[in-house]
């Protein structure tokens, strides 16, 4: 202040014999503008910090046992992790250096091989494909590329909750239905009897609708979409001429032999369908943040250009090392030795374990068929314990912050993945991440025993 006002003198006095007033008063006017004044874009209007910034916070804060955001607490598969440090002292020092900006030619030519027989179709590794930070810049760009102002899409309910902001940031409006739990139900239920209204989908649908998205197998409900719902879903795309957008980050982690159905696999969805896939689920490292979109070359094409000037590309050695790991899987496909068959094998032994610790507890889970996330009701748990210390926002979301601060346990409020309409359908609910290790397992367990 002091110098902006020093500096307003000497120009005025001493300045005023090399430039006109105009320029001077000019100079003067740029100083004094307060800076208060400039505000963020109006795009960002209503958007609030997302649901990890806030509880991994108070993760920190408190340290609780953390059955919250979804990762391990446990080594990645080492024969990726491993491909890594090859990585890192090969003799090809381009390993370090940008590579391919749509994706380094050795992952998308894993990724064509995989999916190609996955989807019993070719899928062109330079024209169908497209690398990305995360399967969250996936969406991202598929959203970016395709959605106008104005443009309605569809939001399945529960969502995974970057949805919503991605589509209002393009300018969209997104329209949402919920699934639904069956009502009154003596026996414990499973994901796959949370159901999509058909009819009410249908009306959903407009001529102003330009996307849906779906997501299977489910974050957090752990559904996984039948071929009949999905061909519903198919249906009425063909017959809005919408476009899919399939989140399938979960498609390895399914249990029961229950089979993960690919929509770019159906007939005609090939042109109207992007995928999405996650390195970091693929290969339980999300830390690197690798992801992917596929579809035809008319799909892929707007999300290169989206990421062209944003990301432009992505960590190489990154992408060399997951490619190597692909080779290996795809050379173990089917096998005893396939990754992806010991990680559900293994998600599906804590899940069990998970279910009958909450089962016991009065805590009513809803059966997980793939992911590793779970819903639990606590609506009989809530009638005798007293969260009343924790005040304010919805009844779940009061509920995880008290069982976080005072007995240490964290879970996930899941009206988060929510409109705000809707958020009462899930009041009585707190999600759980079981992707953990034995112990960490054992000790959620002893806390929820003891409430
Ligand atoms: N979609 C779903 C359903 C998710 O649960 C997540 C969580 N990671 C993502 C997308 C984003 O994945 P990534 O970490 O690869 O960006
Ligand atoms: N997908 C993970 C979850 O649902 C992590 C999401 C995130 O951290 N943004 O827990």
């Amino acid at each position: 202040m002091l110098i902006t006002n020093l500096s307003k003198t000497i120009l005025r006095r001493g300045g005023i014999k090399f430039f006109k007033d105009d320029f001077l008063n000019q100079v003067i006017r740029t100083m004094s503008a307060n800076s208060d004044s400039i505000k963020s874009a109006d795009r960002l209007e209503g958007h609030k910090l997302s649901v990890w910034n806030e509880f991994i916070q108070l993760a920190t804060d408190h340290k609780p046992v953390n059955l919250g955001q979804g990762f391990p607490d446990y080594p990645a598969p080492s024969h990726v992790t491993k491909a890594l440090v090859d990585v890192q002292n090969d003799e090809n020092i381009l390993l370090q250096q940008y590579t391919r900006g749509f994706g380094h030619p050795r992952l998308v030519k894993a990724l064509s091989k995989l999916y190609s027989m996955l989807i019993e179709r070719p899928v062109d590794p330079n024209n169908h494909v497209l690398v990305t930070v995360g399967a969250y810049e996936a969406l991202y760009c598929s959203i970016m590329a395709w959605v106008n102002p104005g443009d309605e899409v569809i939001i399945i309910e529960p969502f995974f909750d970057c949805y919503k902001p991605m589509v209002e940031l393009a300018g969209g409006k997104p329209v949402f239905i919920p699934l639904r739990p069956p009502t009154n139900t003596s026996y414990v239920i499973s994901s796959g009897d949370w159901k999509l209204d058909m009819t009410e989908l249908e009306h959903k649908f407009s001529n102003k609708t330009k996307m849906i998205i779906v997501n299977t197998p489910h974050n957090p409900l752990g559904k996984v979409f039948t071929r009949e719902e999905l061909t519903q879903i198919a249906d009425l795309c063909k017959k809005y001429n919408v476009i899919a957008l399939m989140d399938e980050v979960y498609e390895w982690i399914i249990f029961n032999g229950k089979q993960h159905v690919r929509m770019a696999s159906f007939p005609d969805m090939w042109d109207r369908t992007i995928t999405v896939g996650s390195a970091g689920k693929t290969f339980s490292l999300t830390g690197w943040k690798i992801g992917w979109a596929y579809g035809s070359e008319k799909m892929i094409r707007p999300l290169q250009l989206i990421h062209q000037n944003s990301i432009y590309v992505c960590a190489t050695p990154l992408q060399e090392a997951i490619a190597r790991g692909f080779e290996t899987e795809i050379a173990n496909y089917g096998t005893n030795k396939s990754y992806w068959k010991e990680l559900s094998d293994d998600l599906q032994e804590k899940r069990d374990e998970m279910v009958q610790v909450l089962t016991a507890a009065n805590m009513n889970p809803t059966i997980p068929e793939g992911g590793y996330f779970l819903l639990a009701d606590f609506s009989e748990l809530a009638n005798r314990v007293n969260y009343s210390s924790i005040t304010d926002g919805t009844k779940d979301y009061r509920f995880t912050k008290w069982l976080i601060i005072e007995k240490k346990l964290q879970g996930i409020p899941p009206s988060v993945f929510y409109s705000e309409d809707h958020q009462k359908l899930v009041e009585n609910f707190i999600r759980f991440c079981f992707f953990k290790k034995p112990e960490t397992l054992a000790k959620a367990g002893e806390i929820i025993k003891k409430l």
